[in-house]
């Protein structure tokens, strides 16, 4: 009898190794490539376009998760604990980075604030800087600094995987070829406009105002939260008349509520605008960057 359950504790065991030998196959071969974990799509769109077919890229914030409103789970710190590289923006964006990475105990991790070297905007509002930090974190809706943010995550790459350094030199040196005839066309676009003003629902765009001299006014805040109470709503409709502003934008993953109403009260349409902070109509960085360019510019005519 004991004997007999021997055997089938036994033969359980060597049938669990063998369907692990099976698994692991074809696993070991994927794991070839560089496993980056990035914190957001943004992140994940810089990290794709230079490390291309050499690195497995996922994002540790899901698709449709408010990412300033993101808290880390257990099975994040998993993600990292295999990982070779770790990318995040930085500035306030991932106030769990820190955390993640003491709890992965993963010596051979390469992290990369990827705003290493911007020069930040500065909140102002004493609430946010209290709960967020010092400052806006939206560096990558700026082109300019998105080449700065792209060349920090070159770079840890070829930390990570100095065999393929002359690939991602090329990748990098493709995309911010790109950006730049985007911040071209960005330029020529805004430099005709008749005023400079536009609106939207989370204030995301202070980096693209200041590179390009416009104003950005928003119904949320920086931190996507607290919606207007009815003094700030009145001072926003204001603004909106002065400005002959025609167009309200709205972000999916802010509340675009906020943004209709003010629209609905002034008499403005309604428009998208992306923020690029989580996966947006399956469209790429340059693509969102492109469209939004194009909104934003029928809007100050
Ligand atoms: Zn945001």
């Amino acid at each position: 009898m004991v004997k007999k359950l021997v055997l089938l504790v036994v033969g359980i065991m060597m049938a669990a190794l063998f369907a692990g030998c099976g698994n692991d196959a074809p696993k070991e071969q994927a794991s070839k490539k560089i496993q980056v974990v990035t914190s957001f799509n943004a992140m994940a769109e810089f990290t794709k376009a230079i490390g291309g077919d050499k690195v497995e890229v996922s994002t540790i914030i899901p698709d449709g998760v408010e990412p300033h409103d993101f808290e880390l789970k257990p099975e994040n710190m998993k993600q990292l604990a295999t990982a070779q590289v770790f990318v995040y923006n930085g500035f306030g964006m991932e106030p769990w980075a820190q955390q993640a990475i003491e709890a992965a105990k993963n010596d051979k991790l390469v992290t990369v604030v990827a705003t290493k070297g911007v020069e930040a905007i500065k909140n102002t509002d004493p609430e946010e800087i209290k709960e967020h930090g010092a400052e806006d974190p939206h560096a990558w809706l700026s082109l300019k600094d998105a080449k700065i943010e792209v060349k920090n995550i070159k770079d840890a790459l070829v930390k990570a995987d100095p065999a393929n350094k002359d690939y991602y030199e090329k990748n990098y040196t493709e995309y911010v070829g790109k950006l730049d005839a985007m911040i071209k066309k960005y330029e020529e676009q805004f430099a005709k406009a008749p005023h400079k003003n536009f609106v939207t629902g989370h204030a995301a765009f202070a980096y693209l105002s200041r590179d390009f001299g416009l104003e950005q006014n928003s119904v949320e805040d920086v931190f996507a939260e607290g919606e207007p109470n009815a003094a700030q709503l009145a001072k926003l409709i204001e603004y909106v008349k002065e400005n002959n502003i025609t167009t309200i934008f709205a972000e999916e993953m802010a509340s675009p509520e906020v943004s209709k109403t003010l629209a609905k009260e002034v008499g403005a349409k309604v428009e998208t605008i992306y923020t690029i902070e989580s996966k947006e109509d399956d469209k790429t960085y340059l693509q969102r960057m492109d469209e939004n360019l194009a909104k934003i510019a029928e809007s100050l005519k």
